[in-house]
């Protein structure tokens, strides 16, 4: 099979999961009104498929400090820090999340995909291992590939297993890097932070957490999983994105290791790579100040993600073990799936289609995302619309 007959295998086998036409991937949202409401076609849709918890998208703040650094600075800084140089922006914007997390110091990196490439490839290399759980992100398991080190994975938020392996790696487990996640994107479920933390330190190896999706959402003042386990001091490397809570793009990595800092001598995907525009930092900066002070935000958000949860789950539909801003309905088939997302998408409602192989374990899911801005009376008509298609297209 010659390089191009490979990709027309892989597009047959994804047509017959998903026929031409049917617009579940890429679907053109023509005109967006707010953080909760957009328009496809002719529709007038109630936005659930973003990562926008806190719902600042159209925050004013945010956009008057676009707006001018834009007006200032241009659009774009055409090329990478090493090579170009820092813009004040990027370096206060470091400084901003050095603070925020009471850290030593931080790197901004150009998407949170690119934070993990390059702080796992940075920390780890041929001859170490990286000990990840086996529901990871993919820009985890890239940045593993990327590092040369042996990847071991561990069972789903199994602190257990992860001790296990740990064990049998003997003298290996101080070059390990452990790496788990503060909310899991697919499911919603938040990792056994306190458990994992006993482990590392038992071994001796080093712990790197993404608060991709925990940003903003947990804790008192939205740093994440540490903040709401109080374990801010105990994990090594903290990872995560401009990209959800925060409404732009870009990655951050934080830590309390004064040996960060080398990761900007080593990193490629720090170091060939443009530095985001200064648009991008000045409402990442301005979205960071709400998200700390923005408890009033995060408690709405939980109302609405306790809301949805409570109705979807007493439909009978089969979710994640907790609630949390992510709600995902397993489907028994993907045909099932793509019915329960059409038949959303007619009620005008969008969500995220999640088809194999992207789900853990092969399942098909109906993924919503609610966020702080949600009225309780649209979270209402989402849960009666998902009843009733509960009864019609899944029973
Ligand atoms: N980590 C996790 C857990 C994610 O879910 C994502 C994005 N979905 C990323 C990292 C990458 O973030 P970004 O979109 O900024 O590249």
């Amino acid at each position: 099979m010659n390089l191009l007959d490979k990709l027309d295998a892989a597009a047959t086998a994804r047509k017959a999961l998903l026929p031409d036409g049917v617009g579940a991937f890429g679907i053109p949202i023509e005109e967006i009104y707010s953080s909760t409401e957009a328009r496809i076609g002719e529709r007038r849709i109630l936005l659930l498929g973003t990562n926008n918890y806190l719902g600042l998208s159209f925050a004013p703040e945010c956009l008057q400090a676009a707006h001018e650094a834009i007006d200032k600075e241009g659009t774009g800084t055409t090329g990478s820090r090493m090579a170009n140089g820092s813009y004040l922006g990027h370096r206060a914007l470091e400084q901003e999340f050095a603070d925020f997390y009471q850290c030593h110091a931080s790197i901004v990196f150009t998407t949170g995909y690119q934070a993990n490439l390059g702080t796992i490839s940075g920390l780890v290399g041929p001859g170490d291992v990286v000990l990840i759980d086996s529901d990871s992100h993919a820009s985890i398991y890239d940045g593993c590939t990327l590092s040369g080190a042996d990847i071991i994975r561990f069972r789903h938020n199994d602190a257990t297993d992860l001790e296990k392996r740990l064990r049998r790696l003997g003298e290996r487990a101080q070059n390990t890097l452990i790496i788990t996640e503060g909310i899991y994107s697919m499911l919603g479920d938040q990792a056994p932070l306190a458990d994992i933390v006993d482990i590392k330190k038992q071994y001796n190896s080093i712990l790197l957490l993404d608060e991709a999706h925990s940003l903003g959402v947990l804790g008192d003042t939205g740093q994440g999983l540490v903040e709401k386990t109080g374990l801010i001091n105990e994990v090594d490397f903290i990872t995560g994105t401009f990209s959800k809570s925060l409404c732009s793009i870009g990655g951050f990595c934080v830590s309390n290791h004064p040996q960060l800092d080398q990761l900007r001598y080593i990193s490629h995907p720090y170091i060939f790579t443009a530095s985001p525009s200064p648009s991008t930092i000045a409402s990442t900066r301005a979205a960071l100040k709400l998200l700390r002070n923005g408890k009033h935000l995060r408690r709405q958000l939980w109302n609405n993600a306790e809301q949805l949860y409570t109705k979807l789950s007493k439909t009978g539909y089969q979710l994640g073990p907790e609630p949390g801003p992510i709600i995902a309905a397993t489907v028994n088939s993907p045909q099932g799936a793509l019915a329960l997302w059409n038949g959303l998408l007619e009620h005008n409602i969008y969500v995220n289609l999640i088809l194999p192989p992207a789900a853990p374990e092969n399942k098909s899911l109906v993924r919503c995302s609610i966020n702080a801005a949600h009225t309780p009376e649209q979270i209402s008509y989402v849960g009666q619309v998902f009843a009733k298609l509960y009864n019609s297209i899944l029973e």
